[in-house]
């Protein structure tokens, strides 16, 4: 199945360019993006994707995290309006704000659900009430990563409304836990684990790993090899998902937003590791988006 994938290269990249804003756009026309994530334990997560989103070249970052972390988040991401929300008594985000972030949502291009969430079984209801709750074709392009993957199970019918305009970004244990199977067995073919979700819930399926695949709900299927090892490494799937989801809130077409995430969050760890393979942090990734990007537009 591999061979039918197409390689993710530069050349790809530059055969579909990334939408320009007019010289005259605004903060708003240039994409606004909502990263909704964090917990207690994990506060950083979001500052990692929400950044990562505005060096990919969203125009404005709203981020939604638990009451007690917001103050903090605000104060390291200065750039952003910070939300706080009502917390679990695990340190999660508490799903009855559900209402206003599908507010908040309708008036976003792009929404990132995931990085840093705790709180299983409130993660799990706060993602699948958020699915339900976004408009079908018309909504922000949605991303789903990490914990929040885990409420997909009952959102089949939402997502398949969607109509591809949703993507998920797995690592293989979290591919394994959301699709029912052993981690084995999405080990054995990640190509067809990729493709059956995309297939079962209509979404754009990341299946991240050394080689990450790509893999749309009308058939197509890329991959993409060329990180390094240096990229495994924590919060460094949280700035890939904000890249992401920057992308699309910028006008980028969904699966577009996918190969070009995936190929500069690979592109900016390779140039991380020429001054050394290991050590480099994630949140060093995102500095050298913008450089990239216009690498490869010129
Ligand atoms: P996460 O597990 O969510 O933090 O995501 C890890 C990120 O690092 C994904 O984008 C993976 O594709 C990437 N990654 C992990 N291990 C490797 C590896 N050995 N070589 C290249 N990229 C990797
Ligand atoms: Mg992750």
């Amino acid at each position: 199945p591999m061979n039918d994938s197409i390689p993710v290269t530069r050349n790809l990249l530059r055969s579909m360019p990334l939408p320009h804003p007019g010289d005259s756009a605004d903060k708003d026309g240039r994409g606004r993006v909502l990263v909704i994530g964090g917990s207690v334990e994990v506060p950083g997560a979001v500052l990692l994707a929400g950044t990562a989103a505005l060096r990919a070249g969203a125009g404005k970052l709203q981020m939604a995290t638990c009451r007690s972390v917001a103050p903090h988040l605000g104060l390291a991401v200065p750039e952003a309006l910070v939300l706080g929300l009502q917390e679990t008594a695990e340190g999660g985000i508490a799903p009855d704000c559900v209402d206003m972030l599908c507010e908040r949502a309708a008036r976003s291009t792009a929404v990132l659900i995931g990085p840093g969430m705790m709180d299983k079984l409130a993660v799990a209801d706060l993602t699948g009430a958020l699915i339900a709750g976004l408009d079908g074709e018309g909504g922000p392009v949605l991303v789903i990563d990490a914990e929040a993957l885990m409420g997909l199970d009952n959102a089949n019918e939402a997502l398949c409304r969607r109509g591809g305009r949703t993507i998920i970004t797995p690592h293989a244990g979290e591919m394994a836990g959301l699709s029912g199977v052993s981690r084995e067995e999405v080990e054995a073919d990640p190509p067809a684990a990729a493709r059956r979700v995309a297939d079962l819930h209509k979404v754009i399926v990341v299946l991240k790993g050394a080689c990450t695949h790509i893999a749309t709900p009308d058939g197509h299927m890329w991959a993409y090899d060329g990180g390094n090892v240096g990229l495994a490494t924590s919060g460094s799937g949280d700035t890939l998902a904000g890249v992401i989801a920057g992308l699309a809130a910028r006008g980028a077409d969904p699966a577009q937003a996918a190969i070009w995430g995936v190929h500069l969050h690979g592109e900016a760890g390779n140039r991380l590791a020429r001054r050394g393979p290991l050590g480099f942090l994630a949140r060093e990734l995102l500095a050298q988006v913008p450089e990239i990007m216009a690498e490869l537009s010129a």
